[in-house]
């Protein structure tokens, strides 16, 4: 039996180490793969550290490349570590098995990439109709998103300084809904990129960049834009015009200020800026009334800014490794507040004031 698992592994997952093969059940229609990790821990997504400290497991179903004209789904049993480095922001996270997952994906990443060499083949409606004849079952949506989702790692080219040839092209892709630029060694934003009107998911974490043109505003329709991991130093005062933004990310850069245009994005509920070199706020941003979350952690903040002072949903406030050393009378009056994380200031004790944040029932790290 044991060496039956053994060429069952090998030949559904000969270039997937570190999987066993627990089960096969296939019917008419579906075969189903029991599948686990076999790694004794696993390195968080966000500071490198391993651990084999498990926190829980749960079942993901993966859909894989049909085999025989069924479909096949796997049933992998997925652990949930807890990050042992104190300093880390992330608290969990979930392993991720090389070549075959990815987060919050769907599908293994050999379907993923079937799918979208079917995509880059036949567009659309074609795409999904010859993927269901292969055996799988997708959506007319689905083929053309992951193709908008390409580059992927796998997937040569790495930048614009081997791709200038598909620059043109790109202006052409009116219809992109999601464009995934992260990890590359992009040091500039080509203009071609800022003339996609109806795109609302732009990555362009984990480049080269140092600035970023001012044409960039004109991607009116986007509601998520990753900047995190670049050399930044400012942000272009035309963010102003990205009113639709939901979720801006501009992390581990160099930033010192802020644009006052960031109080005009009054749909912006998340805000994550750890990592840089702020030791203000603009005023502006007490107008962003729709904001939640506002990650400064690590930054060169002197006081709590004034400007969060009226933000009436704002629920968590990360303030870790900053410079504070006081704490600002109106903290209790944030009326959303939930959870306040003060670490690693140099702050006078103010008992008082956790005392009737406590009773608020916000929760408070110092
Ligand atoms: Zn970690």
């Amino acid at each position: 039996m044991d060496d039956l698992k053994v060429w069952l592994q090998n030949m559904l997952f000969p270039s997937v180490a570190d999987v066993v093969v627990l089960s096969l059940d296939v019917n008419i229609a579906i075969v189903r793969v029991d599948v686990r990790c076999t790694t004794a821990g696993a390195s968080c997504p966000l500071c490198g550290t391993w651990s084999d400290r498990v926190h829980g497991s749960y079942l993901r179903f993966p859909a894989d490349v049909p085999s025989g004209g069924r479909s096949v789904v796997l049933r992998l049993r997925v652990r949930r570590f807890t990050c042992p480095n104190a300093s880390c922001g992330r608290q969990t996270f979930v392993e991720q098995i090389s070549g075959l997952t990815r987060r919050h994906g769907q599908r293994t990443e050999r379907l993923r990439s079937t799918l979208s060499d079917i995509g880059l083949a036949l567009a659309g409606r074609a795409g999904a109709r010859m993927a269901r004849v292969l055996g799988v079952g997708v959506c007319r949506s689905t083929v053309p998103r992951l193709v908008d989702a390409l580059p992927e790692p796998s997937r040569p080219p790495r930048g614009w300084s081997v791709s200038t040839s598909t620059r043109p092209q790109i202006a052409r892709l009116r219809h992109l809904h999601t464009l995934d630029l992260g990890h590359n060694e992009l040091a500039s934003v080509p203009d071609e990129l800022t003339e996609l009107p109806l795109t609302k998911y732009l990555y362009l974490h984990d480049n080269q960049l140092k600035e970023l043109p001012r044409s960039l505003g004109r991607l009116t329709a986007l509601r998520h834009l990753n900047l995190g991991g670049n050399h930044l130093t400012s942000l272009p005062d035309t963010i102003g015009k990205m009113i639709g933004l939901v979720e801006l990310r501009a992390g581990h850069n160099r930033l010192i200020a802020l644009p006052e245009s960031i109080g005009r994005l009054h749909q912006l509920r998340e805000l994550w800026l750890r990592g840089n070199a702020l030791t203000c706020l603009p005023e502006s941003v007490s107008d962003l009334a729709e904001l939640r979350h506002i990650d400064l952690r690590e930054n060169a903040l002197p006081d709590v800014p004034e400007a969060l002072a009226g933000l009436s949903r704002l629920r968590h406030l990360d303030l870790r490794s900053n410079r504070l050393h006081t704490l600002p009378s109106w903290l209790p009056e944030l009326p959303s507040l939930e959870k306040l994380d003060l670490r690693w200031n140099n702050i006078e004790p103010a008992p008082r004031l956790l005392d009737l944040l406590a009773q608020r029932g916000c929760i408070v790290w110092m």
